[in-house]
């Protein structure tokens, strides 16, 4: 199957109201402006020089997504590229991404990365932790960062049981999360979660983005 195939037999299967990010990492950009040409306008990077090289060579209506682990050292390379950065997981950063926005006169979209898999190498911010930096008022007065949700990633593993458990408690966070500081905030309405193997599982619990890469561009050459 062609990338533009696969990337239109993927939106045609996803709900209402959930957006696709063509997950573009190490891939080319003769093999990613085939998922443009076929409509395709969100994308998504995860290292700061991937990103940083690949936006210049491509068309500038994309919206590109950072969904990697961003170093406190890449902000101000991103930044200005980004409309959103999906993989935020610490205060510092948060504080550093709205200190380098507002120094170039920009307000950003930021989702909390959310910590739910078993694997210790997945970076984000544990649950009962993501409450307490809310309650402590640890983001406020962050002027040119739009909190836009939620993002996570579950445990790479066969378990459909196990990746179900995790996506419902990511949306459980999701909800509480809204409810409790985010009520009267519109702009709070995201959910990012899914990849290749696992985004129908994610789309059942409420995701509004998933992001995609195999199942679309083909296995990553390393
Ligand atoms: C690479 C990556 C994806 C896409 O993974 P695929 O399995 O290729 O769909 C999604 N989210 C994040 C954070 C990634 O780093």
């Amino acid at each position: 199957m062609s990338v533009r195939e696969n990337l239109l037999s993927v939106k045609q299967q996803l709900p209402a109201g959930t957006q696709l990010v063509a997950v573009s990492k190490f891939h080319p950009i003769d093999v990613v402006m085939q998922a443009y040409d076929a409509g395709q306008r969100i994308f998504g990077e995860s290292r700061a020089q991937e990103l940083v090289a690949k936006v210049p060579q491509m068309p500038a209506d994309i919206h590109w997504h950072f969904i990697g682990h961003l170093q406190t050292n890449k902000v101000r390379q991103v930044v200005p590229h980004v409309s959103m950065i999906e993989s935020a997981d610490s205060v510092r950063l948060l504080q550093l991404i709205n200190k380098e926005a507002a120094r170039i006169g920009k307000t950003i979209d930021v989702l909390l990365q959310l910590h739910v898999a078993q694997e210790e190498a997945k970076s984000g911010f544990a649950v009962e932790e993501l409450l307490s930096v809310l309650t402590l008022g640890e983001l406020s007065g962050l002027d040119n960062i739009r909190i836009r949700g939620l993002m996570a990633m579950a445990t790479l593993t066969d378990d459909q049981a196990q990746i179900d458990r995790e996506f419902a408690l990511v949306h459980d966070t999701f909800s509480t999360v809204k409810e409790e500081f985010f009520a009267h905030d519109d702009a709070f309405d995201q959910l990012s979660m899914g990849m290749s193997h696992d985004w129908h599982i994610a789309v059942k619990h409420g995701s509004t983005l998933v992001r995609i890469g195999t199942a679309i561009f083909g296995e990553r050459q390393y």
